[in-house]
């Protein structure tokens, strides 16, 4: 079910209608030549159950182009007219290649010229599940061709709950039965959110070495040895230079934290060891961050203590009590952010997608 269609020597987008003129074309299409760009056979202006106007192939043809759901067609009609109204020279349909001839058709696709060139974006509505292997496999196939690809799935291309989504496979959920599409994890209605991507509102972070703004959050409780009110540092903070919500935390510290402890804490803990000087500390109320002796653990370990009597809280003990700040929200975020520098190490497993609103920056 294209969107797409020849109307005599005219290339004609069913989105592009509004619905007077869609009434007229379908009144008026016998007295021209309708075909469709798929198969170049007769066409007839038709309007799906959900209300798409859309191509119908006049009858069932040598056309090789895989069946639709009537949710595809929409989701494709509402994409491209989004990506249009963000400035963008949009196709459905889009067919192509790559370089050594392996063919592709792009459900959306769209081009816009830059000073610095054409940017050159597919969109893939994906209705029906697909694979991760052969979604990676499509995505590399557009690589390859010099184009962007972005996927928006009904269903995660995994049996897990993870969305395997990166800077190398833009990959988000659809939500909802139509008209109204959600996409998540954003939360952002289909166009908002179409528009925002090709609008340089979609964010991966961090993506790459660079720099970053470095911060902590706190919580209160009783020293285990003195029983006066101390702070411990609960969470540590990375923020975007310039975009303050986009940002991500680690705990202090995972609960193993000798053996195999955590790389990705462990750095954190040294970048903030580097920065929190006495004054901080004094400021915020908390103990000094040095390596301490665990008798439990029969081992030693930077650690957080007492400001009062130098006590040694355990790693297993903050996260404890971490984990019951956040259920009870009474995390205090400090008021104090350090630049610093992000390295590979520090990026492990921590990047995400964001969406920039566009209020947000500098
Ligand atoms: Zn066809
Ligand atoms: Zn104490």
């Amino acid at each position: 079910m294209p969107l797409r269609a020849q109307l005599d020597d005219q290339t004609v987008q069913a989105w592009q209608y509004d619905p007077p003129t869609w009434a007229h074309l379908k009144q008026t299409y016998r007295q021209h030549t309708l075909r469709t760009s798929c198969c170049d056979q007769p066409a007839i202006p038709k309007t799906s159950t959900l209300g798409t106007p859309f191509f119908a192939h006049a009858r069932r043809g040598p056309c090789t182009t895989a069946p639709e759901t009537q949710e595809h067609l929409l989701l494709k009609a509402q994409v491209a007219l989004a990506a249009h109204d963000a400035g963008w020279t949009v196709t459905t349909e889009y067919p192509g290649h790559t370089p050594t001839g392996e063919p592709w058709v792009a459900d959306v696709y769209a081009e816009r010229q830059t000073p610095t060139g054409t940017q050159r974006i597919a969109i893939e509505i994906q209705w029906s599940p697909q694979s991760l292997q052969e979604t990676q496999h499509r995505q590399e196939r557009y690589a390859r061709s010099g184009i962007h690809a972005l996927w928006l799935m009904r269903r995660l291309p995994t049996d897990t709950d993870d969305l395997p989504s990166d800077s190398q496979l833009p990959l988000f959920l659809l939500d909802g039965t139509g008209p109204d599409f959600l996409v998540q994890p954003m939360e952002a209605p289909l166009s908002t959110f179409i528009q925002g991507a090709l609008g340089g509102q979609l964010l991966y972070w961090p993506r790459q070495p660079g720099p970053a703004r470095l911060g902590l959050s706190t919580f209160t409780m009783p020293c285990w040895r003195c029983h006066r009110t101390i702070s411990l540092i609960g969470q540590i903070h990375l923020q975007h230079p310039r975009y303050p919500h986009v940002t991500f935390w680690v705990p202090w510290a995972t609960q193993s934290s000798v053996g195999d402890s955590d790389e990705g804490s462990a750095a954190f803990q040294a970048l903030l060891v580097d920065r929190l000087d006495d004054q901080h500390r004094a400021t915020l109320g908390l103990g000094t961050l040095k390596i301490r002796s665990s008798r439990t653990l029969q081992d030693a370990y930077l650690s957080q203590g007492c400001p009062h009597c130098d006590a040694l809280q355990g790693d297993h003990f903050v996260n404890q009590h971490l984990l019951e700040a956040l259920r009870e929200d009474t995390l205090q975020a400090a008021p104090l952010w350090w630049p610093v520098s992000l390295t590979s190490d520090l990026m492990h497993s921590a990047s995400a997608w964001f969406f920039l609103s566009r209020t947000s920056g500098p």
